[in-house]
């Protein structure tokens, strides 16, 4: 307990709260970390799976892998619900005590819980983008789970795959396609979103990394510049990363505990 003591003597007496939160922070909401066990990974070689040229080659040799792969990749971001990480640190923006959030995930689970001011670097699964114009439109759980359910049907043939792909993604009014809004490997980050990121963290007096690896460069220099800029770093990970032996406080506990936790005490001490 003395580290979330710690952690929330920090996160109390500092005026600029910055969060930087990866897969880590849903596992216990049951999507799978990007590189623990069981992850969508894997299964599915990124290589391949992780940009849209390499999906198109799959969708060309085998129409059933690539339906299984949407289903396995998108089934358990819609069944999701937000968890106490996610409920906790809502609160802690709620009662004035965290600035923003910068979101490594796509599965939009900081706004379900409450969040508002959530930067998400690699994109939503709940967008799409024009691929001419970059207008975003959302788009609702019901509607990937419409296409996933179109897409299960063994029967499909691959014209009736692309119509529902098609209207799930739908035309601009630019005339451009509609694409995900989320990074694929290889891609660009949302150059306005990163570089506010990166504003954010060389202003802000704590950065507070939970359930992320720190591994996935452009984003990881979030906390790298954080650090460089004299702010205090708190980790929050069962296991080590690689902010944690030079962080202020790491608290090796999974974000589902630690967080409400330290968010019970911030308010405790705030008040
Ligand atoms: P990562 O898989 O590299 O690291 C996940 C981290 O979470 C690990 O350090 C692990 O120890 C930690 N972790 C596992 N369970 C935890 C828990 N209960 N509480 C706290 N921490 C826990 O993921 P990353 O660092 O986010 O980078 C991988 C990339 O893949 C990112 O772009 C990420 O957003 C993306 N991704 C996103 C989702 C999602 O949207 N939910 C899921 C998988 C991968």
């Amino acid at each position: 307990m003395e580290k979330i003591q710690q952690a929330a003597r920090i996160i109390a007496s500092s005026s600029d709260v910055l969060v930087f939160s990866g897969a880590g922070v849903s596992a216990e909401s049951g999507i799978p970390t990007f590189r623990g066990e069981g992850g969508l990974w894997e299964r599915y070689p990124t290589n391949i799976y992780a940009n849209l040229p390499g999906l198109a080659g799959v969708f060309l040799l085998s129409k059933d892998r690539i339906a299984s792969f949407f289903s396995d990749a998108l089934r358990p971001l819609v069944e999701a619900k937000p968890n106490p990480a996610h409920e906790a640190l809502a609160r802690l923006e709620e009662a004035g005590k965290i600035s923003a959030i910068v979101t490594q995930n796509i599965d939009d689970l900081h706004l379900a819980a409450g969040s508002r001011e959530v930067l998400e670097v690699h994109g939503s699964a709940y967008r799409v983008r024009c691929s001419r114009c970059g207008a975003r439109e959302g788009r609702s759980r019901k509607d990937i789970n419409d296409v996933l359910d179109k897409l299960d049907v063994p029967t499909i043939s691959r014209r009736q795959m692309i119509s529902a792909l098609n209207e799930f993604s739908g035309n601009c009014l630019c005339g451009g396609r509609y694409r995900p809004d989320v990074v694929f490997f290889g891609e660009s980050l949302p150059m306005e979103t990163i570089e506010e990121a990166a504003d954010r963290a060389s202003r802000c007096d704590c950065l507070l990394s939970v359930g992320t690896s720190v591994l996935v460069y452009p984003a990881a220099t979030v906390p790298a510049i954080a650090a460089s800029f004299g702010a205090s770093v708190i980790d929050i990970n069962p296991c080590e990363t690689t902010l944690s032996s030079t962080a202020d406080v790491f608290v090796k506990m999974k974000a589902g505990k630690a967080m409400p936790a330290i968010a019970d005490e911030v308010l405790r001490l705030s008040n």
